[in-house]
């Protein structure tokens, strides 16, 4: 018989409730305490474990278990998560209007073969986007190699992902794993002023000096055109707003963090207008002290709290969608 962690948890309580009630120390060796590193998997796979040494979310929540980033067996498991995270990122970009027309494109970088990443094909609604509908192209030069091969990639894609890629290289502090451009409202209008988000919310922090501001010159049809914007963003920021266009998010660990970063992005652009526009000419702002912003971009602006950020959505959007983006 297999006993669950939880079982052995139990009958661990009940032994050490036993020591008491009959005078012993309520204390174990630490040999016989059970092992419940992992403790629970969702399906959306965003797991979690009462090893509180093994988690980036020690501190940042409370009570018997962390969340946990997920583990592989193998560079195929890991395959197959980028691919169906990524279908379902497009689902949920629709869902909260992030979406429009033809414009979009989202990437992840391919766990088996690195120098690959894998985007979606120009006209493809984002709200019907599966795994099996993804594109794979080569980081040297944007090239496409597997996939639908009928299906076109957009130019602005391939050239500006493929130059991404090539110039950050992998690493968890610097590395791009993820691309993500869409065209959003209030990120549009405020791409024309010139500016960053002010520190004006708690949210806002998570992108204090890390948004690199990119002077707009047409459409991006070539590689050149790639690899300025990719030297504009650099290994420091996570968005880069596109003036006179829209945004561009990294991911420096999985696809769901550049997508809550392009989310989160949005909402706080739309706060930034309403408060702009709020604001009385007798008024101003309270802005927030440098040390708490410090200190908020430390645990918000992590890239796993971006990859845990979306959790709810990528649960909400499984539930809707019926698991037909891992088709
Ligand atoms: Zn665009």
């Amino acid at each position: 018989m297999q006993l669950s962690p939880s079982s052995l948890q139990n009958a661990f309580r009940a032994a050490v409730a036993f020591r008491g009630s009959i005078g012993l120390p309520r204390t174990f060796p630490t040999y016989l305490l059970p092992s419940t590193r992992l403790i629970h998997t969702a399906r959306s796979n965003f797991p979690y474990t009462t090893d509180i040494s093994d988690t980036p979310f020690a501190t940042l929540q409370h009570g018997r278990t962390r969340s946990a980033l997920p583990r592989f067996s193998s560079l195929e498991a890991e395959r197959v998560y980028r691919k169906e995270h990524l279908a379902i990122a497009f689902r949920i970009l629709h869902r909260y209007g992030l979406a429009e027309g033809l414009a979009g494109h989202c990437s992840v970088r391919d766990s088996i073969e690195p120098d690959t990443f894998w985007v979606n094909p120009q006209g493809k609604s984002f709200a019907r986007m599966r795994q099996s509908n993804l594109i794979q192209c080569r980081v040297e030069d944007g090239d496409i190699m597997n996939g639908d091969l009928h299906l076109p990639v957009s130019a602005a894609a391939t050239s500006i992902h493929s130059q991404m890629y090539k110039a950050a290289g992998r690493g968890k502090d610097d590395g791009v794993e993820s691309v993500v451009h869409v065209h959003s409202p209030y990120t549009k209008a405020f791409s024309s002023l010139n500016r960053t988000l002010d520190m004006i919310s708690q949210d806002a922090c998570a992108f204090y000096e890390q948004q690199a501001l990119v002077p707009f010159a047409g459409g991006v049809l070539d590689n050149q055109e790639g690899a300025r914007i990719a030297s504009l963003i650099g290994p420091h920021h996570k968005v880069a707003i596109l003036q006179n266009h829209g945004l561009l998010s990294v991911g420096r660990l999985s696809i769901d963090e550049a997508v809550w970063w392009q989310m989160g992005f949005e909402m706080c652009a739309k706060a930034q207008i309403l408060a702009d526009s709020a604001l009385r000419v007798d008024e101003k702002f309270i802005f927030a002290e440098e040390n708490n912003i410090l200190a908020t971009r430390e645990e918000l602006g992590k890239p796993e709290f971006g990859w845990f950020s979306l959790a709810p959505y990528v649960e909400e959007e499984e539930w809707r969608s019926k698991g037909e983006h891992k088709l």
